[in-house]
């Protein structure tokens, strides 16, 4: 096998994580914030405490995070990966995951205020509404749907939004993912083993 010695996406160990966003979705970009999140041994956290997820939500545009909103973004976030991955398998997503997801949905209406203008449209008032909103409409929507992918990379998992023309977008990031498989591809070949590229 070919040992994969790249660093994770977050860089080196020193570094300290900055806000990544790949997925061409905010809601993604939520499920992101998982480093190596099909892979057990690495899987990490990019925003790891509410000083990140302030400068998470700021660098999204989204409405800003306060500590108190740290453990319902964790929640949504948690049960949009699994009921995104379900989605990959070809089954149905979770009953817990789609129990966390309807409470979430639930609350964020509740919470919003309606403005009185049309066309109508909810105004979160917390990051967590924001997201559930936004959640809410992206798996809502078949043509949406039929567009996110997740990355190809081996133990990567993350998510995106395939706005390809042919729709055949593989990796989260060609400069990360897509290197990696080419790298793969190229010591497999050097190596005159079959080719070891990942699927
Ligand atoms: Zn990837």
């Amino acid at each position: 096998m070919i040992e994969d010695r790249t660093e994770p996406l977050t860089g080196g160990p020193a570094e300290a994580p900055e806000p990544r966003f790949v997925a061409g979705h905010p809601v993604l970009d939520l499920v992101n914030t998982a480093v190596w999140r099909s892979d057990g041994t690495r899987a990490a956290e990019l925003v790891p405490d509410a000083a990140a997820w302030a400068r998470w939500a700021a660098a999204a545009g989204l409405t800003p995070a306060t500590a108190a909103d740290v453990p319902a973004l964790l929640r949504l976030r948690d049960a949009l990966g699994a009921t995104l991955d379900a989605a990959a398998a070809g089954v149905e997503p979770p009953p817990l995951a789609c129990e966390t997801l309807h409470d979430a949905f639930v609350s964020a209406r509740a919470h919003a205020a309606l403005p009185p203008a049309l066309p109508l449209r909810w105004a979160p008032t917390s990051l967590p509404d924001e997201l559930a909103l936004l959640a809410e409409e992206l798996l809502g929507d078949t043509q949406k749907l039929s567009r996110v992918r997740r990355c190809e990379g081996r133990g990567c998992g993350w998510f995106f939004l395939d706005r390809s023309r042919n729709g055949a977008r593989r990796w989260c990031s060609s400069g990360d993912c897509g290197n990696r498989d080419r790298a793969r591809r190229h010591y497999a070949r050097k190596r005159g083993g079959p080719d070891q590229a990942s699927h």
